[in-house]
């Protein structure tokens, strides 16, 4: 019987304090299973901390250990990418590497795809030492997406994943470049198990998604996955209307029939301020949409690489 391969895959930014104890934790952890080998992807995402020079190292210590070092920050989502397309293995595995992942838990996720599961899916249901906005500001999010799209994504379900090939192979395929991972593998289907896990507290360093990135990715996720926003617009639009003809029937009863309109200049100014305001908000989104559009259609690689160590170049298959 060949032995199968497990690809593990994880982006690394600015992660010089935990990396080589997240390499050592998940090699003891793969090297342990019987009948499996594996290979281990590391994608450094332009960290400035010294993170590369230590890929470097453990990379020629073992030659299982690829590292992909882009050319600069390019986010979580497109260093995950990077990892996918220098996948060669017959599932792959993606994790965070700052340890909030655990790696004992890998054991069961290989279970579960070899009993059939296209698709294992770990869902946190809690993470150790995580503040109250965080928590709130992920739950918020999970269900404004959810009420927006029409893919549904279980609470809690992150990018601890494993992919079969076929299902990887497929995301490889995708050439979008508004990536948000999670909404593009509920999207596939295929057959996926969710097992429930708690999120350990990161080991060292701060976390890498500022106010900014997180705010980014949760756009991204809503204008990649829903066009309600454009349709609510249309929705909202006619309502004013309905509204605006309904108040104009009223002036022309106060003037016709009952004589006494008396000039309204507070409540005209507060109509066109509300009618301005809801133009520009839509306006806007439109734009993000548009925005989108522009970026696709410009056709540029979703990231650069500027070393590959333990690796042939990937193929990736761009639009
Ligand atoms: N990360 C990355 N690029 C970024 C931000 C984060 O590759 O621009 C990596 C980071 O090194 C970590 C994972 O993505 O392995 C998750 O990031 P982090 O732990 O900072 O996020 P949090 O767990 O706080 O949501
Ligand atoms: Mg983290």
């Amino acid at each position: 019987m060949t032995r199968k391969q497990i690809s593990v895959i994880s982006p690394c930014y600015n992660e010089a304090a935990v990396i080589k104890d997240f390499y050592v934790a998940v090699k003891s952890v793969l090297s342990a299973l019987p009948d499996i080998e594996h290979e281990i992807i590391l994608v450094d995402d332009g960290s400035q901390d010294g993170t590369a020079e230590i890929l470097r190292q453990l990379a020629a210590q073992d030659p299982s250990l690829k590292a992909v070092i882009l050319s600069r920050n390019f986010g979580h989502q497109i260093a995950l990418t990077a990892g996918v397309d220098y996948t060669s293995g017959d599932a792959m595995i993606m994790m965070d590497s700052d340890l909030q992942h655990p790696a004992q838990l890998l054991p069961m996720l290989i279970e579960e795809w070899q009993k059939g599961c296209d698709v294992v899916s770990m869902v946190r249901v809690e993470t150790q030492g995580a503040g109250f906005f965080k928590r709130c500001s992920s739950q918020l999010f999970y269900v404004l997406f959810n009420a927006l799209s029409r893919t549904t994504l279980p609470m809690g379900a992150a990018d601890f994943c494993l992919l079969s090939r076929p299902v990887y192979t497929q995301l490889k395929n995708m050439p979008e470049r508004h990536r948000f991972l999670r909404g593009l593998i509920c999207w596939l289907g295929f057959n996926r198990k969710l097992i429930p896990y708690t999120a350990d507290a990161r080991k060292a360093g701060v976390s890498k998604y500022s106010m900014t990135k997180m705010v980014r990715l949760a756009s991204e996720a809503i204008f990649s996955f829903s066009s309600k926003p454009l349709t609510t617009a249309i929705r909202v639009g006619l309502l004013l209307t309905a509204a605006g003809f309904g108040y104009l029937l009223y002036i022309l009863y106060g003037f016709f029939i009952k004589e006494n309109l008396v000039p309204g200049w507070a409540s005209l100014i507060c109509t066109l301020l509300i009618l301005n305001g809801f133009q520009l908000i839509f306006i806007g989104l439109i734009g993000e949409y548009v925005a989108k559009i522009f970026e696709e259609v410009k056709g540029r690689p979703i990231y650069v690489v500027k070393e590959h160590i333990n690796t042939e170049p990937a193929d990736r298959k761009e639009a």
